[in-house]
């Protein structure tokens, strides 16, 4: 892999074959696909002609890190803009994100506008100087039509955006990666066909989509006024009861991702859990067997009948055993299955009932057609 430095992509063109891509310096690269990870702005979004559409922004924040010479107030503090915090940031600097009074400003803040908005809020500015950084942030909520136009795809903020409420870009970008990376893989060394990076858009969009909606929502609940306060104290006496509780967690944490893969046993299209396993090899993680983001086949107690040899170029197998309870994020404990098909992104793509019913299948329709 090589990686090119201080240098932008500035534009490409695409044929049947692959994508011409022209970089800054002059120069250009030759691929026979182009994933746009390039943020928000993403120049590979906007040359690929897709659509970004969502909300115009509403509110905007200020963060800094500053140095101080009077203590601030840490913690947060409520007032008729919404809500502000100070906390403690490396070598005794502070962290601040203050919610802005006037609109959704543009540009780039200054030191001014931080030691501004402090004295709105605090009616002092804490004698603050020195800042490490300053930036501002909105809640802009866009995302991208389609995740796949030909030979050019989209991942992470080049594909959404949404305030950074609950902490879910990365995670977000992340998992659109790892969901995109080993179906490329399989295209690109001709073991699957190019319709294999059509479940891609199917399984990453609807989630970019879920995650969009929870900010928004999250956004609506930061308004001040009385009847948004009252929406959220409504719903923190919801998230007392456990079910409630529960589901949010799984969202913003992505633990509770279940591709649809069809009706079945609860962990087809979830994350397989990281079980403590015993293989032929000694005591091992299920996640383990993933580091070389090859799919596996695990047996639980022994082997279903089924002739795996077309199919062991591409899938590793293994028999292990597992004696304690199938815990799955929200739903709770399900029912142990006998055998699992994990893909390289450690979803479940076929649940074994002793038999190999339907492995055929999934292996095909995952890791392409038996090998003659
Ligand atoms: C204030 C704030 C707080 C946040 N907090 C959290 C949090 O707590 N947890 C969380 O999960 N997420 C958080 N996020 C969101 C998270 O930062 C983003 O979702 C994440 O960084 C997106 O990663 P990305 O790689 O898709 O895009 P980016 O991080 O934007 O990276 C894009 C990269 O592409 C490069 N690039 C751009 N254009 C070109 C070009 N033409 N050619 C070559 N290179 C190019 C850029 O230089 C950059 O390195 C926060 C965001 C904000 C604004």
């Amino acid at each position: 892999m090589q990686t090119y430095r201080a240098r932008d992509v500035i534009g490409f063109e695409q044929d049947d074959e692959g994508v011409d891509v022209a970089i800054s310096d002059g120069s250009s690269l030759r691929a026979r696909y182009l994933v746009g990870c390039d943020g928000s702005r993403s120049i590979v979004r906007k040359t690929a002609g897709i659509e970004f559409p969502g909300s115009e922004p509403t509110m905007s924040w200020l963060i800094a890190e500053v140095e101080w010479t009077e203590e601030p107030e840490w913690g947060f503090r409520n007032d008729d803009a919404g809500t502000h915090g100070i906390g403690k940031g490396d070598a005794g600097r502070a962290r601040m994100v203050l919610t802005e009074r006037d609109g959704v400003p543009k540009g780039e803040p200054t030191l001014r506008d931080i030691s501004e908005a402090l004295i709105g809020v605090y009616g002092t500015d804490f004698g603050i100087h020195s800042p490490s950084w300053i930036s501002r942030f909105n809640d802009t909520t866009r995302q991208a039509a389609t995740y796949r136009a030909g030979r050019v795809l989209l991942a992470g903020d080049a594909a959404h955006i949404h305030p950074p409420l609950g902490g879910q870009g990365l995670n977000l970008g992340v998992q659109d990666a790892v969901n995109l990376g080993w179906k490329l893989a399989e295209v690109v060394k001709h073991e699957a066909p190019q319709s294999l990076l059509d479940t891609y858009q199917a399984e990453r969009h609807p989630i970019g989509a879920r995650v969009l909606r929870n900010t928004m929502a999250q956004v609506a609940l930061r308004r001040p006024d009385e009847r948004t306060k009252a929406l959220g104290e409504y719903l923190s006496e919801l998230f007392r009861m456990d079910e409630p509780r529960k589901r949010w967690a799984g969202e913003m944490s992505g633990l509770d991702i279940r591709y649809d893969f069809g009706e079945g046993h609860p962990l087809l299209g979830r994350r397989m859990p990281d079980l403590d396993i015993v293989a032929s090899e000694g005591p091992l993680r299920v996640y383990s067997l993933l580091h070389r983001a090859r799919p596996v086949l695990i047996h639980f107690g022994e082997r279903c009948r089924f002739d795996m040899t077309p199919w062991t170029d591409r899938v590793s197998s293994i028999v292990a055993h597992y004696e304690g309870a199938w815990e799955l994020p929200v739903l709770g404990t399900v029912a142990a299955p006998r055998a699992v098909l994990v893909r390289p992104d450690g979803h479940v793509a076929w649940v074994g009932d002793g038999t190999g019913d339907g492995l055929a299948d999934a292996l095909t329709t995952w890791f392409g057609p038996p090998a003659p």
